[in-house]
C-alpha cells in the first residue's frame, strides 16, 4: 500500500526531496504548504494534484489562487490555512517547515492521529515535552528524517527497547569553517557561511552547521526523540559525512548507519518505515573515499554546541530562548547586520536572560522566542555586541 503524503515546507529543500521520493514511488500527496512561493507551488501543485494547498503569506496565497484557479485544488492562507491542511486525512504528515513556525503543525498533525515524518527539528528543540506526551497519549508516532537521527533510529531496531543502550554518537561535519581559529571566524562573510563542503540545504540550517549550532539543536533533538540526558548524546566531527551516527551498547558494541550524504534516503525511510524501497540517490562506494576522518568538536572556537548542552541541562524554557534567539541571529547575520561570531554571542546572552521556567504549554513556549528575538532585536540596535 503506497502511504498518502502532507507535505509541510515543500518548496524548501526537504520538501523538494521529498517530492522526488513521492514522484519515484508514486505516493499520493494530499495537501502541499509553504511560506510564499507561489510560483513553485504552482508547479508542484500541477505535478502532484493535492486536495489543499497552502501558503502563509497571504498575498502570495491570493497569487497562487489565481494561477491555478483551472484545477479544483483548495488554496488556503496563513498560519490558519497551514494548520486546516495539517489536519487533513493522510497516513503520514512530512513536516519541513524551517524554525519554530513548525511547531503548531506539527501539534495539530499530531492531534489528528498521523504518524509524523520530523525534519523539523525546531518543533523538538522548543516544543519536545509537549509533543513526545500528545505523541504518546494520541499513539502516534514521531520518525526521524534528520540525517543522524534516522541513523540512531535505524540503528535501534537491532535493540528496540533502550536496554544496554550506553550512548549514542552523533556526527557532524564540522561545517565549511572546521579548523579555522576564533580570529578567523570574525572576517567570515555570509556567502562563505552559505557554502556546506557536503550537503545542499537551506539557508537557515547552513549557517546553523558552520557556527555548530545544528550539532547543538541536533543534541536536543536527540535528547526528546530516543529519551536521553545530554551526557548520553556523544558528538564526533566526521569530515566525509559518510557514516550518519553511531549507537553504542553496555558491551561497547558500536552500531553505524552508513550512506552517500543525499536526505532522499532518510526522508524515504521515514516516509516508508518498516519497508525499504530503492531510494532515487547512488549507491555508497566506500574506496571512493578511501579513508574516513574522525575529531574531537572544537567547542572552544565553535560556541553553538556547548550552548545548547547548558540549555538542555538547564531545561525548561531555555531551549526555546537559544532557537528563537539563533532565528533572529542567523536572519541578521544573513542581511549583513552582525558579525559571525555574534551568532552564537547573542544566543548565549539570550540564554541568560531566560528565567527558568517549565515549557508547559504552546503560549509559554512562544511567548518565550518572542522575548528572545526582541531581546536579539534591541541588543543589535544598541551596538550592544558589535565589533567582537
Ligand atoms: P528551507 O528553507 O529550504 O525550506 C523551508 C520550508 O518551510 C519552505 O517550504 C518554506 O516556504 C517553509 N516555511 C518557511 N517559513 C514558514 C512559515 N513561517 N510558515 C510556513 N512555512 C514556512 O529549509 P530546509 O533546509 O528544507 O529545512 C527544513 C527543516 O528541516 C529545518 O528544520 C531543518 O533544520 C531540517 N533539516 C534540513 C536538512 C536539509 O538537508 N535541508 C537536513 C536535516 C534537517
Ligand atoms: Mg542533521
Amino acid at each position: 500500500m503506497k502511504p498518502s503524503l502532507i507535505l509541510l515546507g515543500s518548496t524548501g529543500s526537504i520538501g523538494t526531496q521529498a517530492l522526488d521520493v513521492a514522484r519515484k514511488h508514486g505516493f499520493p500527496v494530499r495537501a502541499l504548504t509553504a511560506a510564499k512561493n507561489s510560483r513553485i507551488m504552482e508547479d508542484q501543485i500541477r505535478e502532484f494534484r493535492p486536495a489543499v494547498a497552502a501558503l502563509s503569506d497571504e498575498a502570495a496565497a491570493a497569487d497562487l489562487r489565481a494561477r491555478v484557479a483551472d484545477l479544483p485544488v483548495k488554496v488556503l492562507s496563513g498560519e490558519e490555512g497551514i494548520l486546516e491542511a495539517a489536519a487533513l486525512e493522510s497516513d503520514i504528515a512530512l513536516n519541513a517547515i524551517v524554525g519554530i513556525a513548525g511547531l503548531r503543525p506539527t501539534m495539530t498533525a499530531i492531534e489528528t492521529g498521523h504518524t509524523i515524518a520530523l525534519a523539523n527539528k525546531e518543533t523538538l528543540v522548543t516544543g519536545g515535552a509537549l509533543v513526545t506526551k500528545a505523541a504518546k497519549e494520541k499513539g502516534v508516532k514521531i520518525l526521524p528524517v534528520d540525517s543522524e537521527h534516522s541513523a540512531v533510529f535505524q540503528c535501534l531496531q537491532a535493540q528496540p527497547t533502550n536496554r544496554a543502550l550506553r550512548k549514542i554518537i552523533l556526527t557532524a561535519s564540522g561545517g565549511p569553517f572546521f579548523g579555522k581559529t576564533a580570529a578567523d571566524l570574525a572576517q567570515i562573510t555570509p556567502a562563505q557561511a552559505l557554502k556546506h563542503p557536503n550537503w545542499s540545504m537551506g539557508a537557515k540550517i547552513t549557517i546553523d552547521s558552520a557556527t555548530m549550532m545544528n550539532k547543538g539543536l541536533e543534541v536536543m533533538e536527540a535528547s526528546w526523540l530516543f529519551d536521553l540526558p545530554e551526557d548520553k548524546i556523544d558528538v564526533v566531527v566526521h569530515r566525509e559525512s559518510i557514516i550518519h551516527s553511531m549507537v553504542e551498547f553496555d558491551d561497547y558494541a558500536v552500531l553505524a548507519q552508513l550512506g552517500v550524504p543525499d536526505m532522499k534516503i532518510p526522508i524515504q525511510y521515514a516516509i516508508t518505515y518498516p519497508e525499504r524501497y530503492e531510494c532515487p540517490t547512488r549507491p555508497l562506494k566506500l574506496s571512493e573515499y578511501g579513508t574516513l576522518t574522525f575529531f574531537e568538536p572544537d567547542n572552544e572556537t565553535f560556541k553553538g554546541l556547548p550552548i545548547c548542552r547548558e540549555a538542555l541541562r538547564r531545561g525548561g524554557l531555555s531551549a526555546t530562548a537559544v532557537n528563537g534567539a539563533n532565528e533572529e541571529a542567523v536572519a541578521m547575520f544573513l542581511a549583513g547586520k552582525i558579525s559571525f561570531p555574534q551568532i552564537t554571542q547573542l544566543v548565549q546572552e539570550a540564554m541568560d536572560r531566560q528565567p527558568a521556567a517549565p515549557a508547559d504549554s504552546i503560549e509559554h513556549i512562544l511567548e518565550a522566542d518572542r522575548a528572545a528575538r526582541a531581546f536579539v532585536r534591541a541588543a543589535v540596535a544598541k551596538g550592544a555586541t558589535s565589533g567582537t
